[in-house]
């Protein structure tokens, strides 16, 4: 038996597998990962004591006993045995990517095919080497259908991620001004995403294409796929849709082979259209009836601070704190913009992970910030405080600077944009809003 067959063998009795001592459940595998702070080795005694049936490990000091099972690499070996689960499962595997709306069109698509299948959908963001092999190991044996979050910032990184979910079918959301510098620019984020694409073709998938982003629809005709399926608001050969408002929460009319549908939801930003549209899209492609698509979309709303909209004391914030990029901080200024309400309040934060291109690209945002009808304007981060002389608005090096300065002037019955770079973490400002 090979080391992977034997591993295999323990994880079908007991398919659980953990690589978080935080986080053991009796009878798990651990896998003692490397960090670069950590070597979870050193936790391969604790990880049995706490329960684990089995330990990975790939330093030999740390081998006490027979639980113990020494490999070469544990990362390598959690990858391998996600592939080989994956590959003992027989069902379609929608694979996402892109920029931006990864995780909130994962959600909503999870939403309307939980309404006719035993659907699985990645847990949160886990989107990359290790969060992709762990969300194939969560999938047990009665899943019909399985939606794969995968996230990248190099070349080469989904081709190996697609190598392990093996998606039968595709979505890239959008290619966007995001992780730039380790892409190597947005000809780079192109080609990096674009892998997708060309891993369905080699295998016969099926890429879902939005009709009216002429950048994906042009990378899938490069790419010579075979089976498109259109959504979008024309041109489309399966979907059309069309936004009826945005004002705050979206609604939308839909249409399929006939009748016209429509839809309240419960998200805000009009850039979340092509999003739900996705989502109709593909539930509509595995059959759902209309009904069940609406109930699904209707039924979820957004709890993970990605465009919710939250009602405090005398404010209504769009909580969007939880990353950004220029993509989606344009996306989300124009959408404040045409919102309708008395008196709006931007908080931005600084966009983490551009490289040389940060200070022009904070430059074209503080410049849009400016003119999108924003009474207030809050910038907050080292980026955008280098541009205090050149923009109208506050600015601030820290949120906890800014903290202080809105206790001295509040914000009060505003529609209030609280979006920043994760590590900025504005949700600090959450209290005083
Ligand atoms: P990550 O790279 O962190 O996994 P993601 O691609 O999963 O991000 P989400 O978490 O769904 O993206 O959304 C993050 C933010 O991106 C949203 O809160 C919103 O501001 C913006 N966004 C979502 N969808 C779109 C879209 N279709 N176009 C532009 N921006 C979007
Ligand atoms: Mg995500």
């Amino acid at each position: 038996m090979s080391q992977i067959d034997l591993i295999y063998h323990h994880y079908l009795s007991y398919p659980t597998v953990s690589t978080d001592t935080r986080n053991i459940i009796p009878g798990c595998i651990f896998f003692a990962l490397k960090g670069e702070n950590f070597d979870a080795n050193v936790f391969a005694r604790n990880a049995l004591n706490l329960g684990a049936a089995f330990v990975i490990i790939d330093n030999p000091e740390y081998q006490y006993d027979d639980r113990c099972i020494l490999v070469d690499d544990v990362l390598t070996t959690l990858q391998e045995l996600a592939k080989y689960h994956r590959s003992q499962l027989r069902i379609p595997v929608i694979g996402l990517t892109g920029s931006n709306g990864k995780t909130t069109t994962k959600e909503l698509i999870n939403a309307v095919l939980s309404e006719k299948y035993r659907s699985f959908a990645t847990k949160g963001n886990l989107n990359n080497h290790i969060g992709v092999p762990l969300s194939i190991l969560s999938i047990n044996p009665d899943t019909e259908i399985a939606v794969i979050e995968m996230g990248a910032n190099h070349q080469k990184e989904i081709d190996f991620l697609c190598s392990i979910a093996q998606p039968t079918h595709g979505l890239i959301t959008n290619i966007g001004r995001a992780h730039l510098d380790g892409f190597g620019g947005f000809e780079g984020v192109k080609k990096g995403k674009g892998e997708l694409f060309l891993y369905l073709k080699k295998e016969n998938g099926t890429a879902f294409i939005n009709r009216d982003n002429a950048l994906i629809t042009e990378m899938s005709v490069t790419a010579k796929l075979d089976h498109l399926i259109y959504y979008g608001t024309e041109g489309s050969n399966f979907i059309t849709g069309k936004l009826v408002k945005s004002d705050p929460l979206i609604v939308l009319d839909w249409k399929g082979k006939d009748d016209y549908f429509s839809v309240q939801t419960n998200l805000t930003g009009s850039y979340n259209f092509e999003n739900i549209l996705a989502s109709i899209c593909i539930g509509a492609f595995f059959n759902l009836r209309a009904e069940q698509i609406n109930k699904g979309l209707a039924g979820y709303s957004p709890k993970n601070n990605r465009s919710q909209l939250t009602k405090t004391e005398t404010n209504t914030v769009i909580c969007d704190f939880y990353n950004a990029n220029p993509s989606s901080m344009t996306a989300a200024l124009n959408n404040i913009s045409s919102l309708a309400a008395a008196n709006k309040v931007a908080i931005i934060g600084d966009m983490f992970e551009l490289g040389a291109e940060a200070p022009e690209q904070h430059e074209e945002i503080a410049s849009l910030a400016e003119q999108s009808g924003v009474n207030t304007l809050i910038f907050i981060g080292k980026y955008f405080s280098a541009l205090k002389n050149q923009h109208r608005g506050e600015f601030f090096n820290s949120p906890a600077e800014a903290l202080e300065w809105i206790k001295v002037n509040p914000v009060k019955d505003s529609l209030v944009l609280l979006k920043g770079s994760r590590g900025m973490a504005l949700e600090q400002l959450l209290p005083v809003l």
